[in-house]
């Protein structure tokens, strides 16, 4: 479903990823970890192609993301087949990233129905089921700026899942939120990992969320994955010192 293969990403003279090779099967949950500028959420930002890629392939289900087939021949990707990739992925930030003007509502079918073409009934009734999944079907006519920011994040939740999407990436989704508001986000999380079978890939600071959804575990450092395996091992018995530490200085 996702394959990297040889990645290299710079900026300027750093090199942030480093001949990066993994592969995410589909359906698979996969947790980023490591300490900060390791190049997680720059892998995430690739996958988005909200970044260029300097070297290697990102692969996505068996397309390459910065080229495209004519033929038999591969062109560099034009913005049009960009987009048509980047509907398959969906994102989740940090910042919420809602939009401020609209309410929850027009928040969830703004994008079904002027990019997927989806009527607006349609787009409404799909809206509703994820409101309930995320805990706020009271919430419909609400604007951003009234709602918690737990509140806020399971409307992004939702908003990205109204796209039908076969991946979906979350970007340290609890980081800017109130301890208190963290449970419920993780909550939804957790109920969309046990029933649905999208592909996730997680960057995260919550070792026990991480721990329950992953089946697999990444470490990172410096760009590079140092350690890899499920997550009961990982957290129990790393077997590298840098994931030990890293583990030590963050559970
Ligand atoms: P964190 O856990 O703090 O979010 P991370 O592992 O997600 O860290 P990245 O955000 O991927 O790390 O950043 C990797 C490195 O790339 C960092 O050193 C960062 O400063 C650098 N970097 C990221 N984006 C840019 C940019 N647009 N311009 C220059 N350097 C950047």
């Amino acid at each position: 479903m996702i394959r990297f293969d040889s990645v290299v990403k710079r900026f300027g003279d750093h090199v942030v990823l480093d001949h990066l090779d993994f592969t995410v099967a589909p359906g698979e949950r996969v947790t980023l970890i490591g300490p900060s500028g390791s190049g997680k959420t720059t892998i995430l930002r690739l996958l988005m192609t909200l970044e260029k890629i300097d070297d290697g392939v990102v692969w996505v289900k068996g397309e390459p993301l910065s080229h495209e087939r004519k033929g038999t021949r591969l062109v560099p990707a034009s913005e049009r087949y960009l987009r048509t990739m980047r509907r398959s992925i969906g994102m989740v930030f940090q910042q919420f990233n809602l939009f401020p003007n609209m309410n929850v509502m027009e928040n969830l079918t703004e994008a079904p129905v002027h990019v997927l073409g989806r009527s607006k009934a349609e787009a409404r009734d799909r809206a509703r089921e994820l409101l309930a999944m995320v805990g706020l079907s009271d919430k419909e006519t609400a604007h951003p700026t009234q709602l918690s920011g737990g509140q806020q994040q399971r409307v992004a939740i939702a908003r990205a899942l109204a796209m039908d999407p076969e991946i979906l990436l979350l970007d340290e989704v609890t980081s800017a939120l109130d301890p208190e508001l963290v449970a419920d986000v993780l909550d939804v999380l957790r109920r969309i990992a046990e029933t649905t079978d999208i592909t996730m890939l997680i960057v995260t600071h919550e070792m026990h969320f991480a721990r329950d959804v992953s089946d697999r575990v990444l470490m990172f450092d410096r760009g590079r994955i140092v350690e890899e395996g499920p997550p009961e091992r990982i957290f129990t018995s790393p077997r590298e010192e840098r994931t030990r530490k890293f583990l030590d200085a963050v559970l």
